[in-house]
């Protein structure tokens, strides 16, 4: 069963390559933004109302209520190929996860990093932004969250990089390609 971490900044399409795992290999997506997303949903939820206003300002939710739903998930789902979606983000998340990884018996087998040019990237989020209906719309869908967003992710993501970079199990695709190339790229890297 393999376990294998997205990398790459927002709208840099883990999210579609995370699907196409799930469709095609039979992993299990486990996306920290779904979960805490359902945590707001959850309209009793204090947690929730204090997560919704975190996500809206575009910054990181605190590691502690990160870390345990992550915990749970990979205690639930620990027999399948999993697919960290948006998680870690930093580099203690990252260390808790091979943590949490070892006492379950396994380990992470690879790392894909997104490369994707920040100024383009931009561009392509504005316009979906503009196109997207109000119904589909994320509480962090705007410009100026979007910018805090790419900031957050500069400042407490790429050090994460370097990190798997040393374990040996990083791989690098290019973010900027056809959706279909980037999918076989991820294909070969974990066939
Ligand atoms: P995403 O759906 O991955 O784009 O995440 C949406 C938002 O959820 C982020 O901008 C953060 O506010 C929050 N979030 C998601 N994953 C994490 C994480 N691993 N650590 C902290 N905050 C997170």
């Amino acid at each position: 069963m393999k376990k294998i971490v997205l990398l790459g900044p927002p709208g840099c399409g883990k999210g579609t390559q995370s699907k196409y795992l799930v469709q095609n290999f039979n992993f299990i997506q486990i996306s920290t933004g779904d979960l805490l997303r359902i945590e707001i949903d959850n309209k009793e939820s204090i947690l929730g109302k204090k997560i919704k206003q975190i996500i809206t300002k575009g910054e990181l939710v605190p590691d502690d209520i990160v870390i345990n739903l992550i915990i749970k998930e990979i205690k639930d789902k620990k027999t399948f190929s999993m697919v960290f979606d948006g998680f870690p983000r930093n580099l203690q998340q990252a260390i808790v996860l091979d943590k949490s990884l070892n006492v379950i018996s396994t380990k992470l087998n690879h790392a894909i990093f997104f490369e994707v040019d920040l100024g383009i990237l931009e561009d392509r989020i504005k316009k979906r932004i503009n196109e997207s209906s109000i119904k589909e719309k994320r509480v962090d869908d705007n410009i100026e969250t979007l910018l805090t967003r790419i900031e957050v992710y500069k400042k407490n993501t790429i050090p994460i990089i370097e990190y798997y970079e040393k374990k040996s199990i990083l791989s690098r695709v290019n973010g900027m390609k056809p959706i279909n190339e980037v999918s076989e790229k991820i294909r070969n890297i974990i066939t």
